[in-house]
């Protein structure tokens, strides 16, 4: 990404200036690279955000294990076909 892909308006970190392609992304960085400097607000931005990645997470663990499982069965069954 180079700096002419960066919309004018992106949210921008108040501490350090650099931008975020969405407002979650931005509180992430600021609890994670500036955790002393930030206020009540801002707090509240980032645990928020933060319990939202964690929910993201758990989501895609399930996904891929689901993925993992049908991909294995594939082959499985697969395998049972060819190899009989
Ligand atoms: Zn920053």
């Amino acid at each position: 990404m180079t700096d002419s892909d960066i919309p004018e308006d992106a949210p921008r970190c108040s501490h350090c200036g650099e931008p975020f392609p969405t407002e979650r992304l931005r509180a992430l960085h600021r609890g994670l690279e500036h955790p002393d400097s930030l206020d009540d607000a801002e707090r509240a931005a980032f645990e928020d955000a933060y319990r939202g990645e964690g929910d993201d997470i758990r989501s895609f663990r399930l996904r891929a294990l689901a993925a993992l499982v049908a991909l294995y069965f594939g082959f499985l069954m697969t395998y049972a076909v060819v190899a009989v």
